[in-house]
């Protein structure tokens, strides 16, 4: 028995990182897949590797930040798989790495359209087809960024406190009408988007690990693992919750 038989879940950014990561467990759970990201070539791979292990996965091309795209690609899962039931709404854009006064408009304005706005489009489309199917659940994931602010990432870090009020906002709304919304919060997790952060400032990676009070990063899996609950029945009395993964970063005593 996996935790999410039967039911239709939806991943977006699913062609990289987390999003890949959890795509692969919520198929590994009994879940019927629907991939989206922006880059078809990288939502496609996750399908051909979930499609190795012999589950069933359909790959989608959809920019979060373009409402069209969003009424699509939520259509696309229905005619597919017959149903909506569980989605992660993962898929987001950093701003850069600006003092709040150096950040110029058009890098705020992109990086709230995807990781903010995006998530609004998603929860706008998801929540019709999962009262349709007779209930949901809904994970948007934050950040840490968002609920402590976070250093040269002001439109990122504003993004994910404002995804965190969407969260607490949406679960108040659909509470009565069987469609749950939560949120995973994660630390530093290694993934593809987190290398080229290390990479463009490789002196960052012990002091980024020293937040943490387990003195590591995380791994995709671990974000996955908490989606996955999140999204099954086990969390059935669950709703509203901004669930930090995070490695202890807030409650380390030695953050410098
Ligand atoms: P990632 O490796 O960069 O993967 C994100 C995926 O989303 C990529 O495939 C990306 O495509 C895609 N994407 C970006 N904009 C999109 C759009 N408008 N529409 C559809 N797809 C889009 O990121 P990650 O590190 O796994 O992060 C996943 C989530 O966790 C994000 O919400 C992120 O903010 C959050 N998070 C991550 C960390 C961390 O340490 N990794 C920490 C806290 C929170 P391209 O690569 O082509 O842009």
């Amino acid at each position: 028995m996996g935790l999410l038989d039967g039911k239709v879940a939806l991943v977006t950014g699913g062609g990289s990182g987390i999003g890949r990561v959890t795509a692969e467990v919520f198929a590994r759970e009994g879940a019927h897949v629907a991939v989206a990201d922006w880059n078809e070539a990288s939502a496609q791979e996750t399908v051909a590797s979930i499609e190795a292990e012999g589950f069933e996965a359909l790959s989608i091309a959809a920019d979060v930040s373009d409402e069209d795209s969003v009424r699509q690609m939520v259509d696309a899962v229905v005619d597919r798989f017959g149903a909506l039931h569980c989605a992660s709404n993962n898929a987001a854009l950093g701003g850069g790495f600006h003092a709040t006064h150096e950040l110029d408009r058009e890098r705020w304005d992109r990086c709230l359209a995807v990781s903010l706005t995006g998530v609004w489009l998603c929860l706008k489309y998801e929540v019709p087809a999962m009262l349709d199917a007779g209930g949901g659940s809904i994970v948007n994931i934050s950040s840490v960024s968002g609920i402590r602010g976070q250093v040269t990432q002001a439109a990122y870090a504003a993004s994910k406190g404002g995804v965190i009020a969407l969260t607490k906002t949406a679960a108040a709304e659909y509470a009565t009408r069987g469609i749950r919304v939560n949120s995973v919060a994660p630390g530093g997790i290694e993934t593809p988007g987190m290398a080229s952060y290390l990479e463009a400032f490789p002196e960052i990676r012990e002091s980024t690990e020293a937040v943490h009070a387990m003195r590591r990063f995380g791994r995709p899996d671990e974000i996955a693992d908490a989606v996955t609950y999140l999204c099954s029945d086990r969390s059935s009395f669950v709703t509203g919750q901004i669930l930090g993964v995070e490695g202890g970063i807030q409650v380390n005593a030695h953050d410098a």
